[in-house]
């Protein structure tokens, strides 16, 4: 058993280095689930060491590591669920652990007592955090990563009850590694921790591939989907709904007139312009270049074309004075039953845009335009 009490240290020490190692990558939570299982794997470790070191004393320093390890947990939570608690509460919770903790093994000198504040306080510590994210869980990781904070309350709070009850507290601070409570805690302690471990674990990955995939579906010059992104939101299912396809016109002489950073800046703002006040269910990419692709569930092709027309008047009046006027043209077109992919719209809505750059840009056109409308020579191109 004393061979098996320096397991529990060296374990939650590996698990902290680890958090503090991720916590370069995800700043929110990881570094003080490293912080809670480093502070917990020193407290572990004081029953352990050389009984030179007076039994109270270890039996202190244990307690104050406990509750500041169970507060870094509770600290993990809320970074993971981004909620935010006031701290102060909290700390005056950790004062309150410690000077009783202090009172309990240097004065009155009783393990049970001590214990009984330490479980209590340090459990109140996680509840507090633990009770405020609650309804926050998202998948399956967070809500294990909740159900392994509870158990850790649990664990302390039943483990003390049924200890107390049975009297089979330590009788003195010396002995207390002999005791069935250390035991208990020892057993208990490796299995919750190594789930609370691995459930922040799980949460803390799952977070950072989050964001890398993000970043993967994003053009970073406009914060828009890229491709991928587009693909990834409308891509897998074709619900219905309409295209619209914009392209800003004669781009290439903003570019050849004003430079290329004068040529980004209002794709840019092209991009700004596009994104306000769209239905949150809208998905706007940019396609590359100066092409940009929405898909508006649900709405049918008249519907799309007022949006399209809302959105070249709002380009009309938007503040180009770095570079001049500047116009774009808009293809539209609408799912079909027999689509196979969301791609087979936007082929569509790009030959309407073809259809409206022929016909003179500045304008929308949909797919159902009539095309005798145009010179023969530019219908037969459209066509
Ligand atoms: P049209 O009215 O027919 O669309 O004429 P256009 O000049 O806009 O023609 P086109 O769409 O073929 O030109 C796109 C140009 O956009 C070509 C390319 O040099 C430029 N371009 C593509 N990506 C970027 C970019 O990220 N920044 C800048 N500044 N220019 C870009
Ligand atoms: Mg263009
Ligand atoms: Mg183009």
């Amino acid at each position: 058993m004393d061979h098996f009490a320096f397991l529990l240290p060296v374990i939650f020490c590996v698990f902290g280095l680890t958090f503090l190692f991720v916590g370069r990558h995800e700043p929110r939570s990881a570094p003080w689930w490293g912080f809670g299982y480093l502070s917990a794997a020193l407290g572990f470790i004081m029953p352990v060491l050389p009984e030179t070191i007076p039994g109270p004393f270890r039996a202190l320093v244990a307690d104050t590591l406990f509750l500041l390890a169970l507060s870094f947990y509770g600290q993990g939570l809320l970074g993971q669920f981004r909620r935010i608690l006031p701290i102060w509460p909290r700390a005056l919770i950790v004062v309150i652990g410690v000077i009783a903790s202090a009172v309990s093994t240097l004065i009155v000198q009783s393990p049970t007592l001590a214990l009984l504040a330490n479980d209590l306080l340090a459990s109140l510590c996680l509840a507090v955090p633990a009770i405020a994210v609650l309804r926050h869980a998202r998948g399956v990781a967070e809500r294990l990563l909740l159900a392994a904070a509870f158990m850790v309350i649990l664990d302390a709070l039943v483990r003390n009850i049924v200890m107390t009850l049975l009297n089979q507290n330590p009788a003195d601070f010396d002995t207390f590694l002999a005791s069935p409570y250390a035991f208990f805690m020892q057993v208990t302690g490796t299995l919750i921790g190594l789930l609370l471990a691995f459930a922040a674990l799980g949460c803390v990955t799952l977070e950072v591939i989050g964001r890398y995939k993000d970043v993967a579906d994003r053009d970073s010059m406009t914060g828009l989907l890229n491709r991928r992104g587009f693909d990834r939101l409308a891509g897998r299912k074709t619900p219905m709904g309409a295209v619209i396809v914009c392209d800003i016109d004669h781009f290439k002489r903003i570019n050849d007139r004003h430079g290329h950073a004068a040529g980004d800046d209002v794709i840019a703002e092209l991009a700004r312009l596009l994104a306000a006040g769209q239905a949150a269910d809208t998905v706007l990419a940019r396609f590359g270049g100066e092409e940009f692709v929405l898909f508006l569930p649900d709405l049918t092709i008249a519907a799309a074309v007022h949006v399209a027309e809302a959105l070249k008047a709002r380009i009309g009046s938007a503040d180009w004075s770095q570079t001049g006027p500047v116009t774009a043209s808009f293809g539209v077109a609408e799912t079909r039953l027999g689509d196979l992919s969301i791609y087979e719209v936007v082929a569509r809505a790009d030959r309407a845009l073809y259809g409206a750059k022929l016909a003179g840009r500045n304008r929308v056109f949909t797919e159902n335009e009539r095309l005798s409308d145009l010179h023969p020579e530019q219908a037969r191109a459209v066509a």
